[in-house]
C-alpha cells in the first residue's frame, strides 16, 4: 500500500456518504470529516496529513496561506504535488518503507501485532474496540496504529525511546466551525492547523531546502540512541521531522501474515499483520518544540521545554487558558498553531470566524509503560485584539488561581467531614471534578464577560472578579453539602461536618488567592 496515492482514508461527505480516497481528495469541496475505528487513530490521521500538507504542499508565507484558504487547490493540483512524496510513503517495500527501521538486523525481537497499540496492558477506560484476541490487523489500521504510537510513545521500558514530545503528548488542533450554515469542509479543518514555511521557521529548528532523508527518518540509517550523547536535536534534523518522528524502530512483518477480518476496523483481507519486528534505541529527541503541541519553558532556562501531556481527570477549562493563549510566564505556553491563529491568522479571517481548540492526548504512567486514559475536548476560542491578549492572559490566570485553590479546599473539606483522620482516606478525584464541572458555567460567563470591548477596564473587571469570588464561594459550599450527605454520606458525624464546612468558608475567602484579588478589589474600588 502506498500512503500518498493508494484510497485508504475514510471520509465523511457532506451527503452524509461515508467514502475511501486517497490523500488528495481531502481537497474535494464535499469531503467533511476524517472517520476512524478508534479515538487515537483519528488523532493520528489528522496529524499525518497535516504532516504531509506540511511537507509536501507548504506555503511559502502568510499570504500564500491565505490564498490557499480562500481558494483550496483542486484534488488533481494536490494530487501533482503530493506524487513528488510518493515513493517514501510505501508501506511494504524492499527498501525505505514508511515510518519502520530501513535494515531490521538479526536482533530484531518479533513482537504480537497487538503491541503496536498505545492502550495495550491498560486496564483500559479508554473505550476504545480492544478486542482480546487480536490476531491480524489490516494495512490501514497497520499504518496509523505505526503513525500513533511513533507520535505518542510511552516508554516502554529502558532502551524504548519516547515520542519527540515524550510519552503521551497532548495535541492541540483548531477546529474551524460552520459558516452562514455551512459545514466546515475537511480542507478548511486541516489548513487551519498549517503553519506557513515562514512561520515554521521560528522557533529556531534547522530549515534549510526540503531534503526528503532530512524531513523523512526512515529514508536513511536510523540514528539510533545506545550511546548517552546519541540525542537528536534540532540541529541533527528538519523542522519538519516535528510530524515524522520515529523513536520506535519497528519494521512490520509481511511474511507471517493471516486472512480474515481486520480485529479494528472489520475489512476482510488476505494478508491481515499478524507480528512485527522491533528492537530498542529508536531516535532520542532532545529539546524539540512540536507545532501543534503545548510546552512549559523552565523559568531558569536550563532544562528544554516539556510538552504538556495528557490529563488525569480529563480537560476542563482549567486548561482553556494554557491551551489557548497560553500563560504569560509559560507555564505553559499554548501550541504554535493555536498561537499563531490568535495572534496573527483570526483578523484575517474575520471577526465573525469561530473556531475550537480540539485537545487530545494519552495520559501515560509514571514509567510511561502503559496507557492510562485518554482525554479528547474541545474548548471555546474568542476574538481578542493581539495587544489585549497579555492583559486577558493575566486576568484569567487570577480567576484561576483562586478556582485551583477553591478546589483543593473543597477536596480537603469533604474529607476531613468524613473521618476523623483524613489523612488516611485515598483522594477523591470525583470531588474535583464536580468543582470543575460544576463552575464551567460561571467561568465561560466571566470570559464573556472580560473578552467584550471595556471587559478590562475599570467597573466591568471589578464586577466580573466580584462575582467569580462570590461565584466559586458559593459553589463551593454547595458541592461540599451535596458530598457530605445523601448518597455520599459516609461515617457521618454532625460535629466534624460542621466543623469541616467552618473551616471550608474561612478559607474560601482568606486563602491566598482570593485574600489578593478581594484585596485588589478594594484597592480599585478606593481609587475610583
Ligand atoms: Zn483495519
Amino acid at each position: 500500500m502506498n500512503l500518498v496515492f493508494d484510497p485508504w482514508l475514510t471520509v465523511r461527505w457532506r451527503d452524509g456518504g461515508v467514502r475511501t480516497v486517497r490523500p488528495a481528495e481531502i481537497a474535494d469541496p464535499e469531503a467533511l470529516d476524517l472517520v476512524a475505528p478508534r479515538a487515537d487513530f483519528r488523532g493520528a490521521l489528522f496529524q499525518f496529513l497535516l504532516g504531509l500538507l506540511q511537507t509536501a504542499f507548504p506555503a511559502e508565507d502568510e499570504d500564500e496561506w491565505l490564498e490557499r484558504w480562500e481558494t483550496p487547490p483542486s484534488v488533481e493540483y494536490l494530487e501533482k504535488a503530493f506524487s513528488a512524496w510518493a515513493p517514501y510513503f510505501f508501506l511494504q517495500a524492499d527498501g525505505p518503507a514508511f515510518l519502520q527501521d530501513t535494515k531490521p538486523g538479526a536482533d530484531f525481537a518479533a513482537k504480537d501485532v497487538r503491541e503496536l497499540l498505545m492502550d495495550l496492558g491498560s486496564v483500559s477506560n479508554l473505550h476504545f474496540n480492544k478486542p482480546d484476541g487480536i490476531k491480524g490487523l489490516c494495512s490501514v489500521c497497520s499504518a496509523t496504529a505505526l503513525y500513533t504510537i511513533q507520535a505518542n510513545a510511552p516508554s516502554g521500558g529502558s532502551g524504548h525511546r519516547v515520542s519527540m514530545r515524550g510519552g503521551g503528548p497532548l495535541t492541540s488542533l483548531l477546529v474551524p466551525q460552520a459558516d452562514k450554515g455551512q459545514a466546515a469542509t475537511l480542507w478548511q479543518r486541516l489548513w487551519l492547523n498549517v503553519l506557513s514555511q515562514e512561520i515554521m521557521r521560528q522557533p529556531g529548528g534547522r530549515f534549510d531546502g526540503q531534503a526528503a532523508k532530512d524531513i523523512l527518518p526512515w529514508l536513511v540509517a536510523t540514528r539510533s540512541s545506545e550511546k548517552k550523547d546519541g540525542q537528536t536535536t534540532p540541529d541533527h534534523a528538519h523542522a519538519l521531522q516535528a510530524y515524522w518522528g520515529m523513536p520506535r524502530r519497528i519494521r512490520l512483518d509481511w511474511e507471517n501474515t493471516v486472512a480474515g477480518r481486520c480485529d479494528l476496523c472489520g475489512k476482510t483481507s488476505e494478508t491481515l499483520l499478524s507480528r512485527y519486528r522491533t528492537r530498542k534505541h529508536g531516535v532520542s529527541y532532545l529539546g524539540w518544540q512540536h507545532p501543534l503541541t503545548p510546552y512549559y519553558h523552565d523559568p531558569n532556562k536550563e532544562d528544554p521545554p516539556s510538552a504538556v501531556k495528557g490529563q488525569s481527570g480529563g480537560i476542563s477549562y482549567r486548561h482553556w487558558l494554557g491551551l489557548t493563549l497560553g500563560s504569560n510566564d509559560k507555564q505553559p505556553e499554548a501550541a504554535l498553531v493555536v498561537r499563531h491563529f490568535l495572534k496573527e491568522r483570526w483578523g484575517k479571517l474575520g471577526k465573525d470566524f469561530r473556531a475550537l481548540v480540539w485537545a487530545f492526548g494519552y495520559q501515560v504512567d509514571k514509567g510511561g509503560m502503559k496507557a492510562l486514559s485518554w482525554s479528547d475536548s474541545t474548548l471555546p476560542t474568542y476574538h481578542v485584539a493581539p495587544t489585549q491578549q497579555e492583559a486577558l492572559a493575566l486576568e484569567v490566570g487570577r480567576l484561576l488561581e483562586v478556582a485551583q485553590e477553591a478546589a483543593k479546599l473543597l477536596h480537603r473539606a469533604v474529607k476531613s467531614a468524613w473521618a476523623d483522620r483524613p489523612g488516611d482516606l485515598k483522594d477523591e478525584p470525583a470531588i474535583g471534578q464536580s468543582f470543575w464541572s460544576g463552575t464551567e458555567p460561571l467561568f465561560y460567563g466571566a470570559l464573556e464577560a472580560l473578552t467584550q470591548t471595556t471587559g478590562l477596564e475599570g467597573p466591568a473587571l471589578l464586577a466580573t472578579q466580584r462575582q467569580w469570588l462570590t461565584g466559586i464561594r458559593k459553589t463551593s459550599l454547595d458541592l461540599f453539602d451535596d458530598w457530605v450527605t445523601g448518597e455520599y454520606e459516609k461515617d457521618w458525624d454532625i460535629e466534624r461536618t460542621v466543623k469541616a464546612r467552618v473551616e471550608l468558608e474561612k478559607w474560601l475567602s482568606r486563602a491566598k488567592p482570593m485574600n489578593a484579588l478581594w484585596k485588589s478589589i478594594k484597592q480599585q474600588e478606593a481609587s475610583v
